[in-house]
């Protein structure tokens, strides 16, 4: 298959990997802050090729793990509503809040449903105008455009039953965030390619020279993340801290004009809390005053919800990456993805649910798991 096939390739991953291996005299620390990167790193034993000398640590780059405990209770509050019909994208349905999940609203007898994209949610407004239809948009500058689009629509086409409840995040004040912290070791991004081929890479040289890191645009299949991190250690050899683009085929340094122009028509910019984290300042987009009508938060009283975090669940840590997974007291035995304390055990994002699912177990975790095997 174009453009996967061939970044998959034995040879040039070889070669990548020995270019790596003669460039490195001194330990590196690269964050890479995007859950599909993590996975892909973890899927295909990527940080074990390494050198011992390049560690990767797992950035807050899981759109559904990053969502506030406030905007799940809320969607809660809301899907619970009987005049209300929540429609998400599917792994939201599992991500615990306080006391439940989608699933249990649902199960309550909520109108609950998964599509597969904001449009649809839209589509079923207007089939059913009786019904209020709320779209939960959650996730980065990957998924913003797409629910910008649907209100929109929504606005356009005149559908005042339709809604979006927001929680949007962006990237570039969240590396701000995590390069500001006392306790920060990482020395270099790999920005996701993903989030660049909408925003463009115009928001990251002034990231890199002011904090001194290189941040080199990444994408997803083997290949591109070994030239992502062969160009970051590169840099870090040379003492060098640029924004370099090793993801071309996709990103432009100008990103999306369409989805731009979108973005900047619906959304604004706000303060939002990252799940594990606390508020970052301008980290996230909430719908503009044109569009306050279209806010879910402003069409339904949720003032009323009151939040309490697993206090066993260290997901904070593993999203600023100053934790691994599995060092995680409950990890894979508290807390799996049939028993998820955490976001970042449910999705399948999730830096948890990635060392679970690809058997990077704590070798106290892995003998219990082969004396009693996980059915
Ligand atoms: S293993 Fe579970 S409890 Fe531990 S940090 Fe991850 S999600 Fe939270």
């Amino acid at each position: 298959m174009k453009y996967i096939e061939e970044f998959n390739d034995p040879g040039l991953a070889r070669r990548l990997l020995e270019d790596i291996r003669a460039t490195v005299t001194r330990p590196w620390a690269l964050m890479e802050v995007c859950g599909g990167q993590t996975h892909s790193i973890i899927r295909h034993g990527i940080d074990q090729l390494l050198p011992e000398d390049v560690e990767l640590i797992h950035g807050p780059g899981c759109p559904v793990c990053v969502t506030p405990l406030e905007a799940i209770d809320r969607a809660l509050a809301i899907a619970a509503r009987p005049e209300v019909t929540f429609c998400s994208f599917g792994d939201m349905l599992r991500v615990p809040g306080t006391d439940r999940d989608l699933y249990r609203v649902k199960g309550a007898g909520g109108d609950v449903r998964v599509v597969y994209s904001p449009l649809d949610a839209l589509r079923i407004a207007q089939e059913n105008p009786q019904r209020e239809v709320v779209f939960f948009g959650i996730g980065f500058e990957t998924t913003a455009p797409a629910n910008a689009m649907a209100v929109h629509q929504a606005r356009r086409l005149g559908v005042r039953n339709f809604s979006l409840l927001v929680s949007h995040v962006r990237v570039p004040p969240a590396i701000e965030a995590i390069m500001s912290s006392a306790d920060c070791r990482v020395q270099g991004f790999l920005a996701a390619g993903h989030v660049c081929s909408v925003m463009g890479t115009t928001e990251y040289p002034e990231l890199a020279e002011r904090h001194r890191v290189p941040i080199v645009v990444t994408g997803f299949e083997p290949l591109d993340l070994l030239e992502g991190i062969r160009r970051a250690v590169r840099q870090l050899e040379r003492g060098e801290h640029r924004v370099e683009n090793a993801y071309p085929r996709a990103v432009q340094d100008t990103g999306n004009p369409a989805a731009l122009r979108m973005l900047q028509e619906v959304f604004t910019v706000t303060d939002r809390a990252w799940r594990g984290i606390g508020t970052i300042p301008g980290s996230g987009w909430r719908l503009s005053d044109a569009y306050r009508d279209f806010d879910a938060e402003h069409r339904f009283d949720v003032t009323g919800v009151t939040t309490r975090e697993s206090a066993r669940c260290r997901s904070g840590e593993v999203l600023q990456g100053l934790i691994k997974p599995h060092e995680c007291e409950a990890f894979g035995t508290a807390c799996t993805p049939r028993t998820p304390l955490g976001a970042t055990m449910v999705s399948s994002e999730g830096a948890c649910a990635a060392y679970y699912l690809y058997r990077r177990l704590d070798p106290a975790v892995r003998r219990a798991e082969e004396a009693e095997p996980v059915g």
